[in-house]
C-alpha cells in the first residue's frame, strides 16, 4: 500500500485547501447562519453559499466524490478520502461547497448506478449540476434504527402508483430538498433482506408531509434532520429505484464509500482541532509559562496526533481494500474505520475544548459546533454497537471456520491466517 497521492490529486488537495483558507474559513459562521436562516422549502442553498459554490464549480472543485467517469472525475476512494480529510476541516459547510456533502453525494451515486434515464434526467442531473438537494429517508421513531429489517413503511402497488404510507425521522437536509429517496416494504412476504426497496418521492408529492426539523443538541435550523410522514403518498411506478426487493443491496452499496467519507470528513475536523489546540497552548500562559510547556496538555496533544495518524491510516487501509478487492471484502475494515474514526473525533473535540478552557465551550471558536456535528457520527450509518457486533462475529466466524479445516485434517488455504481483514 502506498499512499503517496498522483499528482493529479496532490493538486486537487493543495487548490482545496486555498479555497477553503480563501473562501470558507473567513465566512464560515456566515454561511452557517445564513444555512440556518435561508434554507426553506424551495431554497435549497442560501445566496452566499450559492456564491461561494459557484466559484468552486467554476474552480473545476466540483462533484469530486463521483466514481462514475460518466459524472465525475472517478477518483479512487482512497483517492478521495484525502480530499474528504480536507473537507472535513470545515464540516457544515465545505462538503456543500464542492457538491460532495452527504446525503447527495450516496443518492447521486445510487442514482447514476441505478436510475432509469428518466431518474437521471429529473433528479441526477440537478443534482450534479447543484440546482437541487435530496435527503435519504429510512429510519423509522417506532422501531430500530440499528435493525432496519423492523422497517415499517409500505409501499403498494395501485395500479401505475406506488402508495406510501410510513413515519420515517432523522431524514437528513429534507427542509430544502426536492427528492426523497424513501426506503420502504414493498413485499413484506419476502425474506427479510428482500423486503424493502427504494422508491423516489419528489417532496411536492400529495401525501409527503415534512412534519418538522426535530431539534438535534439545541439545532433545528438549515436542511435540517426531520420527521417525515408519508399518508397515501403516491408516485408513479416508475419511480421505483434499481429493482423491486433490492432496498437493502442499494442501501448497502450507499454505505459503504459513504462511511469512508464520513471517517476521512472526521479525521480532517480532528485535524483542525489538534492545529487549534497547539496554537493555543502555544500562546496562552499559565503558572508561569506556556500551556504547551504542561506536561498534562503534551499528553493531550501526543494522544491526539498518534489517534488521527492511526484511524487515517486504518481508514486509507479500508478505502485501499473497497478500490483493489471490493465493497464485500472491506466491510470488515470499514466497520473498524466506523467505530475508531468516530470515537477519535469525540475525544480530540474534546481535548481541544478543554485546552481552550471556557472559550473552548463559546461559539467564538469552531470547536463547540464541531462537537455537536461530530456526535452523530457514532449513531448515524450504524451505531457504535452493532459495528462491533459485525467485526466480532465476523472475527469469531472465521475462527471456527479455520478450527472446522483444521479438525477436516485437509490442507489449509491460505496456510497462516491473514492479519489484517
Ligand atoms: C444526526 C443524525 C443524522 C441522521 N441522518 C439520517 C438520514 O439522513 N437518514 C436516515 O434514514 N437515518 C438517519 N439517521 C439515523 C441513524 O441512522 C440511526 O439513528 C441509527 O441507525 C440508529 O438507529 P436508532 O436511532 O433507531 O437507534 P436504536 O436502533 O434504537 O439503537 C439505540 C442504541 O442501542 C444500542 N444498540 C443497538 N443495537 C445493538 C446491538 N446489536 N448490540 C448492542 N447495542 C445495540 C446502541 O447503543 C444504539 O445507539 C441519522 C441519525 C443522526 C443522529
Amino acid at each position: 500500500m502506498d499512499f503517496t497521492p498522483s499528482p493529479e490529486v496532490a493538486t486537487l488537495r493543495e487548490r482545496l485547501l486555498d479555497f477553503i483558507e480563501a473562501e470558507v474559513y473567513p465566512r464560515e459562521r456566515e454561511l452557517m447562519a445564513a444555512l440556518d436562516e435561508e434554507v426553506a422549502p424551495g431554497v435549497p442553498y442560501p445566496a452566499n453559499l450559492v456564491a461561494v459554490r459557484e466559484k468552486a464549480k467554476g474552480e473545476g472543485l466540483w462533484n469530486l466524490f463521483m466514481p462514475d467517469q460518466r459524472y465525475g472525475p472517478g477518483l479512487k476512494n482512497w483517492e478521495y478520502g484525502l480530499l474528504c480529510e480536507e473537507m472535513g476541516r470545515s464540516p457544515m459547510v465545505a462538503p456543500m461547497a464542492f457538491n460532495c456533502a452527504a446525503p447527495d453525494t450516496g443518492n447521486m451515486e445510487i442514482l447514476a448506478e441505478h436510475g432509469t434515464a428518466e431518474q437521471v434526467e429529473r433528479w441526477l442531473e440537478p443534482l450534479l449540476e447543484g440546482r437541487i438537494r435530496s435527503c435519504f429517508s429510512m429510519t423509522e421513531p417506532e422501531v430500530s434504527g440499528s435493525d432496519p429489517t423492523l422497517l415499517q413503511a409500505r409501499g403498494r402497488l395501485d395500479g401505475d402508483e406506488w402508495v406510501i404510507d410510513g413515519h420515517k425521522w432523522f431524514t437528513t437536509g429534507a427542509v430544502g430538498a426536492e427528492l426523497a429517496i424513501a426506503m420502504v416494504v414493498t413485499d413484506p412476504e419476502a425474506p427479510p433482506h428482500a423486503r424493502a426497496s427504494m422508491i423516489c418521492v419528489p417532496t411536492d408529492a400529495p401525501g409527503f408531509e415534512l412534519v418538522r426539523p426535530i431539534s438535534v443538541m439545541g439545532h433545528d435550523g438549515g436542511p435540517g434532520h426531520c420527521e417525515i410522514r408519508y399518508t397515501e403518498c403516491r408516485v408513479p411506478a416508475a419511480n421505483l429505484l434499481g429493482e423491486r426487493g433490492a432496498g437493502f443491496a442499494i442501501a448497502q452499496h450507499r454505505l459503504g464509500p459513504g462511511r469512508i467519507h464520513h471517517c476521512m470528513r472526521a479525521i480532517g475536523t480532528a485535524e483542525r482541532a489538534l492545529e487549534m489546540m497547539c496554537r493555543r497552548a502555544n500562546e496562552r500562559v499559565a503558572f508561569g509559562g506556556p500551556l504547551a510547556d504542561k506536561q498534562f496538555v503534551q499528553e493531550a496533544i501526543a494522544t491526539s496526533r498518534m489517534e488521527i495518524d492511526q484511524a487515517r491510516l486504518l481508514t486509507l487501509y479500508a478505502a485501499w481494500k473497497m478500490d483493489t478487492e471490493g465493497k464485500r471484502a472491506a466491510r470488515q475494515a470499514i466497520s473498524a474505520i466506523k467505530v475508531v474514526a468516530a470515537n477519535m473525533v469525540m475525544d480530540v473535540l474534546d481535548r481541544a475544548i478543554q485546552v481552550h478552557g471556557s472559550l473552548g465551550m463559546t461559539d467564538d471558536t469552531p470547536l463547540a459546533a464541531l462537537w455537536r456535528f461530530s456526535r452523530m457520527l457514532r449513531l448515524a450509518d450504524g451505531p457504535d454497537e452493532v459495528h462491533k457486533m459485525v467485526l466480532a462475529r465476523r472475527e469469531l466466524n472465521r475462527w471456527a471456520k479455520r478450527a472446522e479445516a483444521e479438525a477436516s485434517g485437509e490442507p489449509l488455504d491460505p496456510r497462516h491466517p491473514a492479519r489484517m481483514v
